[in-house]
């Protein structure tokens, strides 16, 4: 059954009646509200914090696609959205406004979702990409700044359209085992792992950060890690993410602006710095360091951010 939001095909053929006609007609976009001449909207006020600036802008910067800076600083112009519904995925929490990326994400998200059916998945549910011109996020993520990161669920995309309240309220699933250092065999699946591993495998990505314990399971599900480490040496031990996968490409082709992280190290990564991950060490507070980091500003961002940022 289409979902009933569906846009009527264009290409149906016209049956002459005057009705079916009308409801073929796609509504214009509503007219801008005329401005004054010579008025011009207030200019941000560029002593805030930068999460408050690129938080207020809603539009993407009609610029060329370009990613600039790094992963936690920096700044993305030229972004495409995610259309919030596909045949394999959903985009869910719309309120956060955050479905932007780089064009090359979104098409490798496209591709991922496509796969996903013949992974015993049945779609993904996606979560935060970046803002549309990227920067610092008003609340969450340090990283997801240049539109090239993105957190999918661990949980699949139910048989149905979810409606906008259901995407803000439904809650992702832990594939934790009572908030523990396993994963719990009730809820993960071979599915998860193949899904995982599907991405890890896409020469685009750079890495993928999981909670150490999906990463244990995921060494175990590969049989024989060192076999499979070109796939997972990709996927890293992170804190928190055993609710979603986190997604970082490299930086595309010809983006001089972009700079990518150092490659991760050579090996599956399923030894002595995974056991490191499962003790209790990454866990314990640091003596010394300071509590909370300073605000990003503007001038902490490549240059070019303030283009990005001001572009009309
Ligand atoms: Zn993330």
């Amino acid at each position: 059954m289409p979902h009933p939001e569906a846009k009527p095909d264009p290409a149906a053929p016209p049956t002459g009646d005057i009705v079916e006609l009308a409801a073929l007609v796609v509504p214009l976009p509503a007219p801008r509200p005329s401005v004054p001449e010579g008025y011009s909207p207030p200019a941000p006020d560029l002593a805030k914090p930068a999460r408050f600036l690129f938080g207020g802008r809603m539009e993407p910067a009609p610029l060329e696609a370009r990613s600039i800076g790094s992963y936690a600083r920096g700044c993305l112009a030229g972004a495409a959205a995610l259309p919030i519904d596909g045949e394999t995925w959903q985009v869910m929490r719309l309120s956060r406004n955050r479905n932007w990326g780089h064009p090359d994400l979104i098409t490798f998200l496209e591709d991922l979702a496509a796969s996903a059916p013949d992974l015993g998945w049945n779609g993904l549910l996606v979560g935060d990409l970046a803002q549309p011109r990227g920067g610092p996020m008003l609340t969450g993520h340090a990283s997801h700044q240049i539109g090239l990161d993105a957190d999918i669920w661990l949980t699949p995309m139910p048989d149905r359209r979810l409606s906008r309240e259901e995407r803000e309220q439904m809650s992702a699933i832990s594939m934790l085992k009572d908030a523990g250092m396993t994963v719990d065999p009730a809820i993960w699946t071979d599915a998860h792992a193949r899904l995982i591993r599907q991405a890890a495998s896409d020469p685009r990505v750079e890495r993928i950060f999981v909670h150490p314990a999906i990463k244990k399971a995921l060494c175990e599900f590969s049989g024989d890690p060192d076999a499979n480490a070109d796939w997972l040496r990709h996927v890293r031990p992170w804190y928190g993410h055993h609710y979603h996968f986190h997604v970082r490409m490299k930086c595309p082709e010809g983006q001089t602006a972009c700079r990518n992280q150092d490659p991760p190290p050579a090996g599956a990564g399923c030894g002595q710095a995974l056991s490191w991950w499962l003790s209790d060490e990454p866990y314990k507070p640091k003596p010394g360091q300071p509590a909370k980091r300073r605000e990003t500003m503007l001038g902490d961002l490549p240059s070019a951010c303030r283009s990005v940022l001001l572009a009309d």
